[in-house]
């Protein structure tokens, strides 16, 4: 199936959908992916039929998150039916708690990927992050994940300053030794701190550290159609950085719609304000034909949010 491209002649790659909004951890700075809270979630049967559309509109990947994806019951099952649907790739992002338990079951599912949220090694910081006490869970979480044979396994790791920007190198190691690819983010303001607090206190530009990747990186790469994000082949190790999502270059290589928990084509990371229904469509029978005309309002909704 052909690729259908937007008004702005971005093709629309991939399809993120946010499974709930239920999260089994409360980290500091989470920004919840944009998302407004709802209590209502989509079945397994239901998050199938938006893919089995997505699919047919030439959506190529799927990427599962949250909340945290991994607090669904269904999750097997949900994955289980999206397979079948043969995208190019399926992935998932999760805060890597239940991890251990269900790596193999996600792979045997379909699932190809995964990356976990992971800001540092130290357990007290991870306490004064997330407020919970699952480092180690965690650790062995990933470590099930490479051996279940999820690849790439990713380690997404948002810098904060005084919290962990001097962790990068440990973290680094950490993931070489187990063939993990690390993604260095930035953190972006978020309605869970006060902004003041977080600008302040916790900003960390990613600057620096790309000069000093840069100047020992064996090779760079530049993946155009995800933001323009640089990844550093260092000693044998990956390393991705992951920059800020309100600016321009964001926007012009978007390629992504997202779901809402609650069953809403979401086209743009950053706004709230041009959601459109999909679930009561389904609810209500509507036909093939009329929810890929759901997707085409979604998609013709889609204006960059930083214009050059
Ligand atoms: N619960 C899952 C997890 O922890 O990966 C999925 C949801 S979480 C919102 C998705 C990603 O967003 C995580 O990698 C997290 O680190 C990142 N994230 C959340 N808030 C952020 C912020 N304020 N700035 C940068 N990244 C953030």
């Amino acid at each position: 199936m052909k690729t259908i491209t937007d008004q702005y002649q971005r093709p629309i790659i991939s399809l993120r959908i946010t499974l709930t909004n239920l999260c089994n951890l409360n980290c500091i700075y989470c920004h919840h992916d944009g998302m407004e809270s709802s209590k209502d979630e989509m079945s397994a049967d239901e998050i199938y039929k938006i893919c089995e559309i997505a699919k047919n509109i030439g959506v190529k990947k799927i990427r599962l998150s949250g909340g945290e994806p991994l607090v669904r019951k269904d999750i097997v099952e949900i994955i289980e039916k999206i397979a079948t649907l043969d995208f190019k790739d399926i992935s998932l992002t999760t805060n890597g708690v239940l991890l251990e338990k269900y790596s193999e079951d996600l792979k045997k599912a379909g699932l190809n990927r995964v990356n976990v949220s992971l800001d540092t090694l130290k357990p007290d910081v991870y306490q004064f992050i997330t407020k919970k006490d699952y480092l180690e869970k965690v650790k062995k979480g990933i470590v099930k994940a490479v051996d279940a044979g999820l690849d790439p396994v990713k380690i997404n790791m948002v810098l904060m300053k005084g919290i962990n920007e001097d962790e990068v190198e440990e973290m680094f190691e950490f993931s070489k030794k187990y063939g993990i690819v690390l993604q260095l983010i930035e953190l972006v303001e978020s309605e869970n701190c006060d902004d003041d607090k977080f600008s302040k206190e916790y900003h960390y530009s990613l600057e620096s550290i790309e000069d000093e990747l840069a100047s020992r990186a064996d090779h760079v790469k530049t993946r155009k159609f995800m933001q323009s994000r640089k990844k550093y082949y260092i000693d044998g190790g990956e390393i991705e950085v992951v920059k800020p999502m309100d600016n321009t270059d964001f926007c012009k290589n978007c390629t992504r719609l997202r779901i809402t928990p609650d069953g809403k084509i979401k086209p743009c990371l950053l706004r709230n304000d041009n959601l459109v229904d999909l679930i009561s469509h389904i609810r209500r029978g509507d036909n093939d034909s009329q929810l890929k005309e759901r997707f085409l309002i979604g998609i013709n909704n889609r204006k960059p949010y930083n214009m050059e």
